[in-house]
């Protein structure tokens, strides 16, 4: 089980595993790594409807002005986005590129999995990069499993043999977050919305990885054993940000990451790490 080192450390009941922090760490490394280094550009593309994905890219561009990234952000209509994506594959002023998810209708994930170049993959979603994850090879990783799993190194949880629970299957979080957590010799249950004994499997395990977007889908108060959860949903609930986990009730057996502040904090900072170790490459 998770050892109670986070408590004797604070000294309060439970541990809310803060990322603003880490994010802030991160950003200082990057910005000498950065002048290092030189000039870098890095492109987002989102199409218009896809309002989330524009916020998260000028949150993303708030940190490269910090660390001195030249950081583009493209708005588009949907149907532009493959012709786009080839433009910036062949324009040598461009180091990276991130595509807001989900594509626009009528472009499948395996479309702009082969179109992008490998080289300048930020997020980690051509078949090469993550292909790569299966072989244990992680030069470039999706930021937002990167971030939950950093957060969690941060305070110290080694994850070595814990029994792990990643409730989520999608191609952006659940299966290269497990695949992840496999390299760090984690033993890994994926969960989804056809898996059974949900409750039986939350409460056998060590740590819980969260990304169902429902809000309040797993309360501290049914917690009965030591665990660790890591709350990576983002859901807008009267016009209020909260993950997928509600601490309703206090309760001394969990800690968790909090939402905002937590898992998102970080993850626009490894995507800004993900530019720069593409940039080195090149
Ligand atoms: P998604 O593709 O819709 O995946 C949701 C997953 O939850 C699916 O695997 C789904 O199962 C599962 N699920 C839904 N209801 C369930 C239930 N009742 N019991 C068990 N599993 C259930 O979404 P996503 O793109 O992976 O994103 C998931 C969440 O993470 C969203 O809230 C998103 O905003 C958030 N997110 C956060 C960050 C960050 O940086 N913090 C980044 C990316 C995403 P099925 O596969 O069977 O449908």
């Amino acid at each position: 089980m998770v050892q109670d080192y986070f408590n004797l450390q604070t000294g309060l009941p439970f541990m809310i595993l803060d990322g603003k922090p880490i994010a802030k760490e991160m950003l200082e490394e990057l910005r000498k790594s950065v002048s290092e280094f030189g000039k870098l550009t890095m492109v987002s593309v989102a199409y218009e409807e896809d309002q989330e994905s524009i916020v998260y890219f000028n949150s993303i561009k708030k940190n490269a002005e910090k660390v001195g990234i030249n950081f583009v952000p493209l708005v588009i209509k949907g149907e532009e986005l493959m012709n786009i994506i080839a433009k910036l594959n062949d324009d040598s002023a461009v180091n990276s590129v991130i595509v807001g998810r989900p594509f626009p209708k009528g472009i499948k994930n395996e479309m702009v999995s082969e179109a992008l170049d490998p080289d300048k993959d930020a997020d980690c979603i051509t078949y090469q990069n993550m292909g790569q994850l299966y072989f244990g090879v992680e030069r470039i990783t999706p930021a937002t499993p990167r971030a939950s799993i950093d957060i969690l190194k941060y305070y110290g949880v080694d994850l070595k043999g814990k029994s792990i629970l990643v409730i989520n299957r999608s191609v952006t979080v659940g299966r290269p977050l497990s695949q992840m957590l496999l390299n760090r010799d984690a033993t890994v249950t994926i969960a989804h919305s056809k898996t059974r004994n949900i409750e039986e499997l939350i409460e056998s395990s060590d740590v819980v990885f969260l990304a169902v977007a429902k809000a309040g889908f797993l309360k501290a108060s049914t917690i009965k054993s030591k665990k660790i959860v890591v709350d990576i949903g983002i859901n807008v609930v009267e016009g209020k940000v909260m993950g997928d986990f509600e601490m309703d009730a206090e309760n001394h057996l969990v800690d968790y990451t909090p939402v905002p502040g937590g898992v998102g904090a970080v993850t626009s900072v490894e995507i800004l790490k993900n530019a720069l170790e593409l940039a080195k490459c090149q």
